[in-house]
């Protein structure tokens, strides 16, 4: 029986996991949750899995959770505030850490999972492109088990012998897959006047809003491709991205004698959270199984940088390193805030990114207080831009 933290337990990703979870009760048992500020959802999570700790992130709704898990759940400690999003990661009956919180709130707690040598299972990406030598470094010292959750990095995962990244294996690249979000076939003009409800439609995937708009910028492939040279180690030139509309090719190893291991499967995070919770083992996820019959084709096609900067300024911030991922990532929280907020257009989320990573001066933070010191820097640098750029 392993014990399951789950960091962002409210989230699609945290609430995917429950739903695996929930068909081996013979294998794991919660007994740690997170979340931001949903103060009932986590209540709900508590009522039907009475785990031994809650965290609610947000110091000011203490009381009110509290009040309401002690009356469902009254075994449950409850504890509140970014630090014990750490503590609970480190439990000694906790096995397993799932790392679904979004953005960088949830580097703190996935980088002390690390360092507890935990099996780390990692969706907050935002973790990675900000701090991923530190994370890797973490795990290497630790002996901490490393699994990737995004579905691409899962796929290389699985098309890389051991998941290994090796000079000796004979890789010539790695390719991740992008659906080309909901406003792949628009005109520039069309995408600089979407709204907030069109540019969180993807027509694939059911997922948060902050990575539903990163996928309509293609940021989130951005920060993918950085996902994978933390994960893998392979330089930003041996990481390639390709447009697939269908999402059914989520991730491709092309290895120099031209053979291409492709992972397929349906677009549905509950098969690469049941490859990460159960592996070494397979265990069932409950998806429904692709009919290869019903699949009239496979495209793929060049990602279009001119429409699509985001992702051209994520090979930037990579190739230029230092601190420019975390300034990417940080700019790029702000931005999509600001256009949810309804505070500025969809172009002008990259052009604040852009900004912000042009003015902030370059520095090599080393640990994690400094990472956390130029985050904080850049959204002070992307806010300033905001204001140039708020619609009138
Ligand atoms: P979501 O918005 O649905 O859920 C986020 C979770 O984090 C919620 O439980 C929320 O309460 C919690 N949270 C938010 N702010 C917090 C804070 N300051 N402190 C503590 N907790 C906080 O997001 P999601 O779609 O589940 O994505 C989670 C992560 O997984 C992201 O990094 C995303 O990029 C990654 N991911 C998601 C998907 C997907 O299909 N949803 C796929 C691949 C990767
Ligand atoms: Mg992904």
């Amino acid at each position: 029986m392993k014990g399951v933290c789950i960091q962002g337990v409210t989230g699609s990703i945290g609430s995917q996991t429950l739903a695996v979870t929930d068909l081996h009760p013979d294998r794991f048992k919660v007994v740690a949750v997170s979340a931001g500020s949903d103060v009932a959802a986590l209540a709900e999570v508590c009522r039907r899995y009475q785990p031994q700790i809650a965290v609610i992130a947000d110091q000011q709704r203490y009381a009110d959770a509290k009040t309401k898990i002690a009356a469902i759940a009254p075994a449950t400690e409850v504890l509140a505030g970014p630090q014990s999003l750490c503590e609970i990661a480190v439990q000694p009956n906790v096995d397993l850490v799932v790392a679904a919180i979004v953005g960088a709130a949830g580097l703190p707690s996935t980088l002390a999972a690390a360092q507890a040598g935990k099996v780390l299972l990692l969706a907050n990406k935002e973790a990675l492109v900000m701090a991923g030598d530190l994370v890797m470094a973490a795990a290497a010292e630790s002996g901490a088990t490393l699994l990737p959750i995004d579905s691409e990095h899962n796929g290389l995962f699985q098309c890389l012998p051991d998941g290994q990244a090796d000079p000796s294996l004979g890789v010539d690249k790695l390719w991740l897959t992008a659906s080309g979000g909901p406003f792949l076939r628009w005109s520039a003009a069309d995408i600089d006047n979407a709204t907030v409800a069109q540019a969180v439609a993807h027509p694939n995937w059911d997922m948060g809003r902050k990575i539903s708009v990163d996928s309509a910028t293609l940021m989130n492939k951005g920060l993918e491709v950085i996902e994978a040279q933390r994960l893998f180690g392979y330089a930003e030139d041996r990481i390639g991205v390709l447009v697939h509309p269908q999402s059914i090719v989520h991730a491709l190893v092309e290895y120099c004698d031209g053979s291409f291991l492709a992972h397929l499967g349906a677009p549905d995070m509950r098969t690469p959270i049941a490859h990460a919770l159960g592996w070494p083992d397979r265990i069932d996820s409950a998806v429904r199984h692709l009919d290869l019959t019903k699949l009239s084709q496979l495209q793929f096609e060049p990602p279009d940088i001119e429409r699509f900067p985001c992702l051209d300024l994520a090979y930037q911030a990579l190739r230029a390193g230092d601190s420019a991922p975390i300034a990417l990532n940080a700019a790029n929280e702000v931005a999509v805030e600001g256009f949810l907020n309804g505070g500025i257009g969809f172009t002008s989320i990259s052009a604040v990114v852009a900004e912000t990573l042009r003015q902030l001066p370059v520095s090599s933070p080393s640990d994690l207080e400094s990472v956390l010191a130029v985050d904080a820097e850049s959204r002070r640098y992307a806010q300033a831009a905001i204001g140039r750029f708020t619609r009138h």
